[in-house]
């Protein structure tokens, strides 16, 4: 692809998102890694081999920096920065993930929280927790962050200074990296080869508009090449920011035209906007992205909701 760029391809476990993509990246006489993998067992094997393939080793680590706190692109963090003597980058707005990561029970409860507000049936939680539980949450050890980063902070590598590019939306810690005199972005799930959009509900005023702020902000960068983190590179970013802004629009539409039915849970307007992708895999994946969506159209008084619990919208 680009010599002293490799792309390690790590499995996951989840429906339709198969493998993730750490990167690589050439520094002095080892790598930059841009993202982990997730946790899970076999799943520092799967890196090893990865790198093996490209004639590297976890040794070679000399930096580690995550595109957001997600637990495949953070998972592996903690083991990976022990074995290697390394530090772990990461923007600083990473407590959503953080905060409850060292209290699983925490997290849980939160989630449980969400769900009841959201009208999702009880059975459905019960089954949603008893997965949870014997599965683990992704993320290995505790995730130490050695440097928290910032727009403007930079990267350096063999490949030039890569620039530390904010775009909240898709995470509030997503940061992407871009590398001005190639022109090539590493774009974490912020811009993914296959248009797909998910928002981290509950931490910042209005994630879906901080996501159509941050596309712009890519758009304007003029990358030819980019590096995403799951799916392969690709070269048409004006393309891929339009069919985000379009996904955006379309899913606001179904949300309103939902509402206009008559008030409505968070959970019945999500299983009507996505249909048969609506299952209990992917339930809270879809919830996430829905509740974003209310929040917006609320914030621009299309949307309103009412004080029953479970929260019913209009
Ligand atoms: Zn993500
Ligand atoms: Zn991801």
């Amino acid at each position: 692809m680009v010599p002293g760029i490799w792309r390690l391809r790590l499995p996951l476990p989840w429906p339709g998102v198969p493998h993730c993509n750490a990167w690589a990246l050439a520094s002095g006489s080892g790598i930059v890694l841009v993202d982990t993998g997730m946790h899970e067992p076999g799943s520092m094997a799967h890196l090893d081999r990865a790198l093996d393939q490209a004639g590297l080793t976890i040794e070679h680590v000399r930096l580690i920096v995550c595109t957001h706190a997600h637990v495949d692109h953070c998972g592996q963090a903690p083991p990976i920065a022990e074995r290697a003597g390394c530090q772990v980058w990461m923007h600083r707005n990473h407590a959503h993930h953080t905060a409850t990561a060292e209290d699983p029970e925490q997290a849980i409860a939160r989630r449980l929280a969400v769900a009841h507000q959201s009208g999702v049936p009880a059975d459905d939680v019960r089954r949603w927790l008893e997965r949870r539980r014997s599965q683990g949450s992704g993320q290995a050890g505790t995730l130490h962050v050695d440097r928290e980063l910032t727009e403007g902070d930079t990267v350096d590598t063999d490949l030039g200074t890569w620039q530390v590019i904010e775009t909240p939306g898709h995470a509030p810690s997503h940061i992407c990296l871009y590398q001005p005199e190639r022109r090539l972005l590493i774009s974490g799930d912020h811009l993914l080869g296959r248009v797909s959009l998910y928002f981290d509900a509950g931490y910042t005023p209005d994630p879906v508009a901080e996501f159509v702020d941050s596309l712009g902000k890519v758009e304007r960068l003029d990358a030819r090449l980019v590096l995403s983190g799951h799916g392969r590179p690709f070269t048409d970013v004006a393309g891929h920011v339009a069919a985000n802004r379009a996904l955006v629009e379309q899913r606001l539409a179904a949300v309103r035209a939902e509402l206009d039915q008559g008030p409505r849970t968070p959970y019945e307007i999500a299983q009507a906007v996505y249909g048969e992708r609506f299952t209990e895999a992917t339930v809270q994946w879809l919830l996430s992205k829905t509740l974003c969506y209310l929040n917006h159209l609320e914030r621009r008084g299309l949307a309103r909701r009412q004080g029953d619990s479970p929260e019913r919208w209009s």
